[in-house]
């Protein structure tokens, strides 16, 4: 771990993570992701020891995260914040917009395409462009020009991916959302990502006294970095085992 504070998580923590690129390395299409052996036992361990207060904050639609981590149920935000289900089930979601036209278009663009990937939402919008790096500037323009008939909405580019997401949603906000809510409220947040859509929940930890960590390479305002998923793996494994103690 690099960085100059601690970052003991405690029981009085609570810790929240993304989820491609964080707990599991990115792959060529985003279907085809392979959760690490013990992550979900991992998970399941760490929810309990803080008292619940573990939630996963993902791009991803929260149906999804759930395939990935069952038989777990976890707190948790997708779609970048746009939907979030609260610690005690509750689940909240903006007004999906209707990106019919939008998905369409993108569609008839990836068919001449070979290699973009364009990835339907409720609400939302990605458009991969990781098996076609040659396209990055074409998936700028017409990501561009399709959010000037979205409004409301926004650009977000990621890492060889370009997604429209609703404005009014964002990593920082749903984590600030479960920090008004038990189990979370009182405790120390933790939070772990690896993308430019991670940067507002690092800014909410961190002004809250808490702890961002950047898994991998890159500029970013979190003040510690884990270098790899794996890594992080290992790190909240010996929290786990070890140091999950009180501070
Ligand atoms: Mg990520």
């Amino acid at each position: 771990m690099r960085g100059n504070e601690s970052t003991r998580l405690n029981e009085n923590g609570a810790l929240f993570v993304d989820f491609d690129g964080t707990l599991v390395e990115i792959a060529p299409r985003p279907d085809a992701v392979v959760l690490p052996a013990g992550m979900v036992q991992l998970l399941a361990t760490l929810h309990t020891r803080l008292g619940g207060a573990l939630a996963v904050v993902s791009g991803r639609p929260i149906a999804q995260l759930d395939a990935f981590l069952a038989p777990l149920s976890l707190p948790a935000a997708g779609l970048h914040g746009a939907e979030r289900r609260s610690a005690s089930g509750v689940v909240t979601r903006l007004t999906p917009a209707d990106l019919t036209q939008v998905v369409a278009d993108l569609q008839a663009l990836a068919a001449v395409h070979a290699g973009l990937l364009v990835e339907p939402k409720p609400g939302a919008v990605a458009l991969h462009y990781r098996l076609a790096p040659d396209c990055e500037l074409l998936a700028q323009q017409v990501m561009q020009a399709a959010l000037q008939r979205s409004p409301g909405m926004v650009l977000m580019h990621g890492k060889m991916v370009i997604e429209m997401k609703p404005a009014a949603a964002s990593k920082g906000r749903a984590i600030e959302a479960f920090m008004a809510e038990p189990p979370f409220a009182g405790r120390r947040p933790l939070f772990a990502g690896d993308d430019t859509t991670d940067e507002s929940g690092f800014a909410v930890v961190q002004a809250a006294g808490g702890i961002g960590i950047k898994v991998g390479p890159g500029p970013t305002q979190a003040r510690h970095r884990l270098d790899t998923p794996t890594r992080l793996h290992a790190w909240l494994q010996a929290c786990a085992d070890q140091t999950l103690e009180p501070s």
